[in-house]
């Protein structure tokens, strides 16, 4: 049995508080599963900077690069607000995803049944909804060139970025979508703006292209991305795998993760290309309005580690095994404060974390 070498970076506010429960799992899968972990815990963002000065050492980043899966809690707060704009606790985590050319977010949008009341949309809209967003993450107009603000003369400015893709940029988020869908549905819904963008057309030729060399076994549709926004509020089911650019993908991702509800249910996961260690996060951010006060949800950096084990582990029944226990514990009626309904329990973070464990004791006593 191989051990696993794993990053954790639990980060600022909350995210020491959500990786002590993530710690939880992992010591449980150790007792209980086939499988083992070398874990090597260090500082991103704020902290960092409080450590090292920088919000990412060259130090870290070789021991992530190291790795076989990077976990991170969150980084940011109030208590860096002030610092250099480029030390500050968002640039170690901008600078760890271009390091390692993680070009591929994957946002899983997952309805659990016991939190079908907490979207905004109708239960039936929402029940059983399972759909994954995979944004391109590190080209497009957030990073191309030319980009500025220019002085016209005459008290006129004009701000500009350029949208902007190559053919292997394409192919490669493409070639992600595809292989995730063969694991999941096997529908790829690829959204860009054909119609107003010459980057959109050359986008929706390529993944034609694509789609024909050797992934016709998934079934492949086009659609504008504007279409996509309200499809996602009106038939959000009709979807498995949606791949978009990154200015999409941002939007749409975090339309898709409304629809479930809430924050601190919602995982993610960059990848970059085979063998890179992938980078797993929750979608929420460091809630410094609840940081240490042992409210904040820990399922959703719990999910991301399921996702670790699924994406970057290959230990997909691992993952399963996590993901139907989270299930369980939502269904029994404890809740953290985030997602607590009528009826239900308020429990504190770290009683989540065990009320997960107990789950996944007696399940493992059913089974034996
Ligand atoms: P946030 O996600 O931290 O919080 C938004 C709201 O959701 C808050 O009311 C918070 O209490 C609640 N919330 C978030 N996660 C929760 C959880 N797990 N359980 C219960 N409630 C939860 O977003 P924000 O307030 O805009 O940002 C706070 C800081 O986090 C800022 O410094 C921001 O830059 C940073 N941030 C970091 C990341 C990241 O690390 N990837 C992402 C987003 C924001």
């Amino acid at each position: 049995m191989g051990s696993h070498n794993i990053v954790m970076l639990a980060g600022d506010g909350i995210g020491p508080e959500v990786m002590s429960e993530v710690k939880k799992v992992i010591s449980w899968l150790e007792s209980n599963g086939d499988i083992s972990f070398t874990i090597h815990e260090d500082h991103l963002g704020g902290s960092a900077i409080d450590a090292y000065g920088v919000p990412l050492t060259d130090e870290t980043l070789e021991q992530c690069r190291a790795s076989d899966a990077i976990i991170m809690g969150s980084v940011g707060g109030p208590k860096w607000d002030n610092v250099d704009y480029n030390i500050r606790p968002e640039a170690g985590l901008l600078k760890l995803r271009k390091e390692l050319d993680l070009f591929a977010n994957l946002r899983p949008a997952l309805v659990f049944d016991a939190l079908v009341d907490a979207s905004s949309l109708k239960p039936e809209i929402v029940k059983g909804l399972d759909i994954l967003i995979v944004r391109e993450l590190t080209g497009g107009v957030y990073f191309g060139e030319p980009r500025g603000i220019e002085d016209l003369g005459n008290g006129e400015r004009r701000g500009f970025n350029t949208q902007t893709y190559t053919t292997s940029e394409i192919r490669r988020i493409g070639v992600a979508a595809f292989e995730l869908a063969r694991k999941r549905g096997g529908r790829v819904t690829s959204c860009e703006k054909a119609n107003v963008m010459e980057s959109g057309k050359l986008w929706r030729e390529e993944m034609t292209k694509l789609h024909g060399e050797g992934f016709d076994d998934v079934e492949l549709s086009h659609m504008y991305a504007d279409n996509c926004a309200m499809q996602l509020l009106r038939n959000p089911k009709q979807f498995d795998v949606i791949v978009t650019d990154n200015l999409f993908g941002d939007i749409l991702s975090d339309e898709a993760a409304m629809l479930t509800g809430s924050l601190g249910m919602l995982p993610s996961a960059s990848l970059g290309a085979p063998g890179v260690p992938g980078l797993y996060e929750p979608v929420h951010g460091s809630a410094p309005d609840i940081a240490g006060q042992g409210k904040a949800n820990p399922l959703a950096t719990i999910l991301s580690f399921a996702m670790a084990l699924r994406y970057s582990l290959d230990r997909g029944d691992l993952a399963d095994r996590i993901e139907t226990a989270v299930q369980d514990v939502l269904s029994s009626g404890t809740r953290t404060a985030d997602i607590m309904a009528e009826g239900c329990k308020e429990i504190s973070t770290s009683a989540m974390g065990d009320a997960l464990i107990a789950v996944l004791d007696s399940k493992l006593a059913e089974a034996a």
